[in-house]
Formats: C-alpha cells, sequence, structure tokens
C-alpha cells in the first residue's frame, strides 16, 4: 500500500476532476459535487455492473442493476459512511 500525503492527494483529486473523472458515465452527472453519488459497492457487484474505471451515480448503478440497492451491496468503508442515501439505507 502507497502512502500519499494531503498534498499528493489533493493535487491528484484536481487532475481527476479535470479529466471528467467525476462525471456519471451514464448520464454526465458530476458525481463529485453531492455526495449521495458518491458510494462503494462491493467488488463482485462493481465488475459485473459497474465500469472498471470512472463513476456511475446512485440512480444510474441501479438502472444497471436493474433492483433497487440495499445494504448489502456496499462495502464497509468510510466513503459509504459518509453517504446519507447508504446510511438510510435498510
Ligand atoms: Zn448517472
Amino acid at each position: 500500500m502507497m502512502i500519499y500525503t494531503v498534498e499528493q492527494i489533493k493535487k491528484r483529486i484536481v487532475k481527476l476532476k479535470n479529466q471528467g473523472h467525476w462525471n456519471c458515465k451514464d448520464c454526465g452527472k458530476n458525481t463529485f459535487k453531492n455526495n449521495k453519488d458518491y458510494y462503494v459497492v462491493t467488488d463482485k457487484l462493481w465488475l459485473k455492473f459497474g465500469i472498471s474505471k470512472g463513476m456511475l451515480c446512485f440512480g444510474c448503478f441501479e438502472k444497471r442493476l436493474g433492483r433497487p440497492l440495499i445494504k448489502e451491496d456496499f462495502k464497509d468503508c468510510g466513503v459509504n459512511q459518509e453517504n446519507i442515501l447508504v446510511k438510510n439505507l435498510k
């Protein structure tokens, strides 16, 4: 595992933002602006329904999945704990 400084992380985020990395690949919505669209699903789901590199907003991922997301679909990590939509799932 590599350890990054806060400065390096900030630089990387800006770089990714400029590349349109944060835009949902299906609808073009910026997932960085709205943290409801920033989440991490399990590797299994992302491999099957996601896109390897890039972002999908909450709604577009559900569309691809063909059903509403449930708690078990998400990884137990900090990103999801910050996400109000994920937190409110039963
Ligand atoms: Zn979308």
